[in-house]
């Protein structure tokens, strides 16, 4: 079956019979990414952690008002 990367929208092929094939075709699986886009994406993560800069983000600022 042919997929659609999201980034930048090349069409690959991925087997029919592969587990991501099926969970794509279950939608478990709303988007792919192409095997260059994931590694710049890991990159991209690695290079936050690095940087520490990941953890920011997910804390909560606190409310000043209560
Ligand atoms: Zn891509």
């Amino acid at each position: 079956m042919k997929v659609k990367c999201i980034l930048c929208d090349q069409v690959e092929e991925v087997e029919e019979t592969s587990l991501l094939a099926k969970k794509l075709r279950k939608r478990r699986v709303m988007t792919y990414m192409c095997d260059t886009c994931r590694d710049r994406i890991d990159k991209k993560t690695e290079e936050r952690l690095a940087k520490g800069k990941y953890r920011e983000y997910r804390e909560k600022k606190k409310d000043p008002y209560i």
